[in-house]
């Protein structure tokens, strides 16, 4: 069978762009393809394998679980989702939580739970706050919550209720609250967006501004939780803690878990408001335990900030060579802007080369190593990405 036949290809959905190659194996930080070609992974299934590909700690909690319970219904408790909300509320501070399987699924969790209390604390406040460039996800409620250009008008009508403002313009957000605004929500660090930060400040005083006007202030920590930005959750590098958090991606190491967490003054949800079949499922919810328990530990967030800093300052030496843009982000969130659309034959170029990288916007390069990175491989990566930035310097030059 050959993989890349078209007529195989027909019968998938052509959603987005792929390229020809089949991706056959993973291990660690890299990925082969069918033909055997061995890449260095800095997708890393869009910051979802938080400790690369294949990890053995997954593949025996998936093995044990396997023998034990997989799916028993989600009206019944299981002891991997009882244990894997009490860590978590342990570690995040928060006091319960609903499991979803993806990043979309928790944000539209989020949704529901703040518009059930703008019902009964906030006499049916319900409109939310999002930002410009932001994303939450794809189904309907989080794609008009999104802020990405365009997307208002793909699958009309678009659900109401949101608002949009600018990320870090203060005024942007008290122009757009009005007596029906029952929260604020935003990505501490706009991923999609091309890793584009919240201030300290700005996060601050919409802390400050919800604590004024009774409303509640919602992180998407879809991305930069788990341990992405070299703490285990965003807001505690931020110092800011929200009201409602919701992860995804890294959760799960590389399987589909995701999860609403609430403090207990908005955790508001009774019986018959949310739900769903795989809800907390145990073979996803072991998992997830076995990888929070290495995400949590100091020493693996210190060194996620010591490669971090690493890749961020051979990002600088290859932009101040090149003569291209900023590095933004934090932690192994990163990106590198290129000052023109160049991005995507960056990208490609770079594949050719053996390396995988992603352009968040066509001006501009993301970096998503997995969170166990060594030194070798931030270092192999900067070669092959510096190797085909000064090419296309080149050609760019000679084309000039
Ligand atoms: C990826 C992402 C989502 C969507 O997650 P899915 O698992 O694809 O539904 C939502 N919010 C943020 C910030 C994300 O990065």
């Amino acid at each position: 069978m050959n993989p890349s036949q078209p007529r195989l290809i027909n019968h998938l959905m052509p959603v987005t762009e792929r390229p020809a190659e089949v991706f056959v194996r993973g291990e660690g930080a890299w990925l082969w393809d069918a033909a055997g070609t061995r890449y260095l992974d800095w997708l890393q299934g869009w910051a979802v394998n938080a400790l690369g590909h294949c990890p053995p700690l997954i593949t025996q909690a998936l093995q044990a679980q396997s023998t034990k319970l997989l799916t028993p219904s989600p009206a019944v408790y299981n002891l991997p989702s009882l244990e894997l909300a009490a860590r978590l509320c342990e570690l995040s501070g928060f006091a319960q939580v609903f499991f979803g399987s993806t990043g979309a699924e928790a944000n539209e969790g989020a949704i529901k739970l703040a518009r059930k209390w703008g019902r009964v604390q906030r006499a049916g406040a319900h409109e939310i706050i999002t930002f410009d460039n932001g994303f939450h996800g794809r189904n309907l409620a989080t794609m008009a919550a999104s802020g990405k250009a365009g997307w208002d008008r793909l699958f009309p009508p678009q659900m109401p209720g949101f608002a949009k403002a600018r990320l870090n313009d203060l005024d942007s957000v008290l122009s757009a609250i009005n007596e029906h605004t029952v929260a604020i929500m935003l990505e501490p660090v706009q991923g999609e967006a091309g890793v584009r930060p919240a201030t300290p400040a700005f996060l601050q005083a919409l802390r400050q501004l919800c604590d004024e006007r009774g409303l509640l202030l919602i992180f998407d920590e879809v991305q930069t939780g788990c341990g992405r930005l070299g703490h285990l959750f965003a807001f505690q590098k931020y110092g800011v803690t929200p009201d409602i958090m919701t992860l995804g991606k890294g959760l799960g190491g590389g399987v589909p878990i995701s999860a609403v967490l609430a403090q207990a003054h908005c955790s508001v949800f009774e019986y018959g408001d949310q739900g769903g079949t795989y809800a907390g499922n145990p073979l996803m919810c072991a998992v997830s335990l076995a990888v929070l328990n290495v995400l949590s530990q100091p020493t693996f967030l210190a060194q996620v900030r010591a490669m971090g800093q690493l890749l961020r300052d051979g990002l600088e030496d290859l932009s101040a060579r090149e003569g291209l843009g900023e590095v933004r982000g934090d932690g192994l969130l990163l990106a590198l802007e290129l000052g023109t659309d160049m991005a995507p034959a960056i990208v490609h170029e770079c594949r050719a080369q053996g390396l995988l990288v992603n352009a968040a916007r066509p001006h501009c390069l993301r970096f998503m190593p997995r969170l166990n990175s060594t030194a070798d491989e931030i270092h192999e990566g900067l070669d092959r990405l510096g190797a085909v930035l000064r090419q296309t310097q080149k050609r760019a030059v000679f084309a000039a």
